[in-house]
């Protein structure tokens, strides 16, 4: 058997988001495609650029740093908006903040307040997302911020100067019933514009749920798998 084409991958995504947009009743401009590109070599992030995607997740530092200058050498003419949506430390904030127009995975005050110093450099503030951790078993490893400090996870990123916060994101956790999570955080959405009445992006939806998170609302798809095959095992998860 032959492998589906780029073209062809890109065509079952697109045509996904379409039915469930359909059964939801939505129009499928409001919602953003982001193709998650982690694992994935620079010319085949590009491939899928010039079939005409325009938003590109990376969910680690130092290898989205890197593809994004890379492909801005190898195309300039594919002007794409970076997404982190990994977990991020500290010491990398500034890296980030160099290429991302958009960070999914703020989950803490002290990311908050080094990514506001990083961000001082930019001409216009970085847009984030606050990621929710709605597991009921934590696992410190995987990040967002659990329900109970959400509150004031949001009145510190809506405090500092060089962060606009946009929305929520989540990640369904593994087993569990993604329809219902995705739920749960449209309600964290609605408290999170009270406070912030520009915060309307909610993020979630990856390859294996996205019809799910189309159907309560979701803003921002991210898939990986279903656009570009399966990653090896090492580009995995959180590290
Ligand atoms: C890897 C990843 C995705 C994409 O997952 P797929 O199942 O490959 O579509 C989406 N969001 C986050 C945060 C990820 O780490």
């Amino acid at each position: 058997m032959t492998a589906p084409t780029p073209e062809q991958r890109l065509a079952d995504v697109c045509a996904r988001i379409e039915t469930a947009c359909a059964a939801a009743g939505r129009d499928p401009a409001e919602l953003t495609l982001v193709a998650v590109g982690k694992g994935m070599a620079a010319h085949r992030v590009a491939e899928i650029l010039a079939l005409g995607v325009t938003d590109i997740g990376e969910n680690k530092a130092q290898e989205a740093a890197g593809k994004a200058g890379e492909i801005a050498s190898l195309r300039p003419d594919l002007t794409p908006r970076w997404h982190f949506i990994g977990q991020l430390q500290r010491n990398k904030a500034r890296t980030v903040v160099e290429f991302a127009s958009m960070v999914h995975s703020v989950d803490r005050p002290a990311l908050v307040a080094a990514l506001d110093r990083a961000a001082a450099q930019r001409v216009e503030p970085l847009d984030v997302l606050l990621q929710l951790d709605l597991d009921p078993e934590p696992d410190p490893t995987r990040g967002g911020v659990r329900p109970q400090d959400f509150l004031a996870l949001a009145d510190a990123a809506s405090a500092v100067e060089h962060l606009s916060v946009r929305g929520v994101m989540t990640v369904a956790p593994q087993g569990a019933d993604s329809r219902r999570c995705f739920e749960r955080l449209v309600g964290f959405s609605q408290s999170l514009q009270a406070i912030c009445p520009l915060a309307t992006v909610i993020s979630a939806g990856m390859s294996g749920d996205l019809e799910a998170a189309i159907s309560v609302g979701a803003t921002h798809v991210r898939v990986g798998t279903a656009l570009f095959g399966t990653r090896k095992l090492a580009s995995e998860g959180p590290t």
